[in-house]
């Protein structure tokens, strides 16, 4: 498909939008290039006030003609409704969630509530305006209305610590996350390690003076088990030593491959004040374990899983992901029973997303994928089983653009993720890949990046601190650190 943009001030939506359709395009701005051999073609072209859109697919040809608006947010808003209701014609199908595109459908109906007021002419807005379906709407406001309280309240002062370990035994393919495999990484790993602590204690004393209060700790990763159970237990001790700990509502480690975390571990998380981990199977089908290069089997994840029941922990959350290779309708519902029976008090549903950096992608693999929207519909167990949806988003490359959504037991919802996703709290990053967040009162946000990987982390280390010092000015300016 070819998109032919002319004269219009943004593109960037009616190219998303087109992605959910079909992968395989090409775009060109300005009238004058319209000389190709390409048979599916979108031209949307603005003269004046008048925009036209014409869609030319399987040698048919649609078109509309729209009045532009004096606001420029609403005539692209008419622009992507003409060009969605072209494409749902053409390629015979209408996505759950109609023309929206972003990642966040949860904070775009909570910045609806603020401006209407009143929910039901949000929900009609999803509906009417966006197209998005009668199910979705009520996922994403009952995510809403639970959410509602945790939001209200975060304080500007308030923040979360995430720590990033950006290792894992090995690669799935699905992945594109910028994980080093720990295998012949071990002198990457300590050095990293004391560049992590260090910064840790630098974070605190920058949050000391930028008189923030730390509410959750998020230990992520990469594998944050990968490390030894030694470096482990020093990354989490310098936590503790240098943070108040009482204060925290709650402290994660995602512990998420079997394969590396062994008990002694585990008794280290629970030892040093984190009450919440996650342990993932992904899949509880051998065989789609084996398709996505994961080394361990189901019954690993089980007695892993078991082991951190054992320890003590009251919280674990489990992962899956809908759509893996190999995997069927009846294999995704087997998987969600597994995690129903062992009662793990999160269940996080994420669907398959294909990433430009995977494996799967790269290489270009022939995988036949069994119909996604089929398997989340078997969410619908998790409500019959006491769980409801507590967060949400969506990603780009997702299969038929669907949602990952967290579910939890009552009173077991995540604050992390819920921070995190809606971005309504100030989350401070240590660690390759890590991305500070500082956010103001009126969601003012100011992202400060550190290195994406370890190697640039651990070489250039004086940067790393030197752009924690940024979060006090920033929250000098947000107008919440008065000194
Ligand atoms: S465990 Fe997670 S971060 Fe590591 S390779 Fe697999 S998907 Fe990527």
């Amino acid at each position: 498909m070819l998109i032919i943009l002319d004269n219009l001030n943004s593109h960037y939506e009616i190219e998303q939008l087109t992605r959910m359709f079909t992968k395989d395009l090409s775009v060109v701005y300005g009238a004058e290039k319209q000389h190709t051999e390409q048979a599916d073609i979108l031209t949307v072209s603005r003269r004046d006030k008048t925009v036209c859109a014409e869609l030319t697919f399987n040698g048919k040809v649609y078109t509309d003609t729209l009045e532009a608006d004096d606001s420029e947010d609403k005539m692209m808003l008419d622009i992507c409704a003409a060009v969605y209701n072209m494409y749902t014609e053409a390629f015979g199908k209408k996505l759950a969630w109609g023309m929206l595109t972003g990642v966040r459908p949860v904070r775009l109906m909570r910045n609806l509530y603020k401006k209407h007021g009143d929910i039901e002419k949000v929900k009609d807005i999803f509906k009417n305006q966006y197209f998005v379906t009668d199910e979705k709407i009520k996922l994403c406001s009952d995510i809403f209305s639970l959410q509602k309280d945790i939001i209200d309240n975060c304080r500007p002062n308030d923040y979360s610590l995430y720590i990033s370990i950006p290792f894992c035994p090995t690669r799935c393919s699905y992945c594109s996350f910028v994980s080093v495999g720990s295998t012949n990484a071990t002198k990457l790993m300590e050095q990293y390690v004391e560049k992590l602590c260090e910064e840790i204690k630098y974070t605190a004393l920058t949050a000391q003076k930028a008189k923030l209060n730390l509410k959750t700790i998020y230990i992520g990763g990469g594998t944050p088990t990968a490390v030894s159970a030694e470096q482990l237990e020093r990354i989490m001790q310098t936590v503790k030593d240098n943070f108040d700990l009482s204060k925290v509502e709650e402290y994660t480690v995602e512990a998420g491959r079997p394969d590396c975390t062994t008990r002694e571990k585990l008794q280290i998380i629970k030892k040093l004040g984190a009450d919440r981990v996650s342990i993932n199977p992904q899949t509880f089908s051998d065989e789609v374990l084996k398709a996505i290069g994961r080394k361990h089997t189901h019954q690993d994840f089980v007695e892993c899983y078991k082991t951190a029941r054992e320890i003590g922990f009251k919280s674990i959350n489990t992962d899956l992901i809908a759509g893996l290779p190999q995997d069927t309708v009846e294999g995704f519902e087997n998987s969600l029973k597994g995690c129903i029976e062992l009662g793990a008090e999160n269940i996080t549903v994420h669907t398959l997303t294909l990433k430009r950096a995977s494996n799967i992608v790269t290489n270009n693999q022939n995988n036949s994928y069994a119909d996604v929207e089929q398997m989340l519909a078997k969410n619908a167990m998790l409500g019959e089983n006491g769980y409801v949806p507590y967060y949400m988003y969506r990603q780009k490359s997702t299969l038929q653009s669907l949602e990952n959504v967290g579910f939890s037991q009552p009173h077991h919802e995540s604050l992390y993720n819920i921070y995190i996703m809606e971005e309504i709290q100030t989350i401070i990053s240590c660690g390759a890949g890590g991305v500070t967040k500082v956010v103001g009162s009126d969601g003012e946000l100011k992202r400060i990046y550190n290195y994406k990987y370890p190697t640039e982390y651990v070489k250039d280390f004086d940067t790393i601190l030197a752009r924690k010092d940024e979060v006090i000015d920033v929250c000098r300016q947000f107008g919440f650190l008065n000194d």
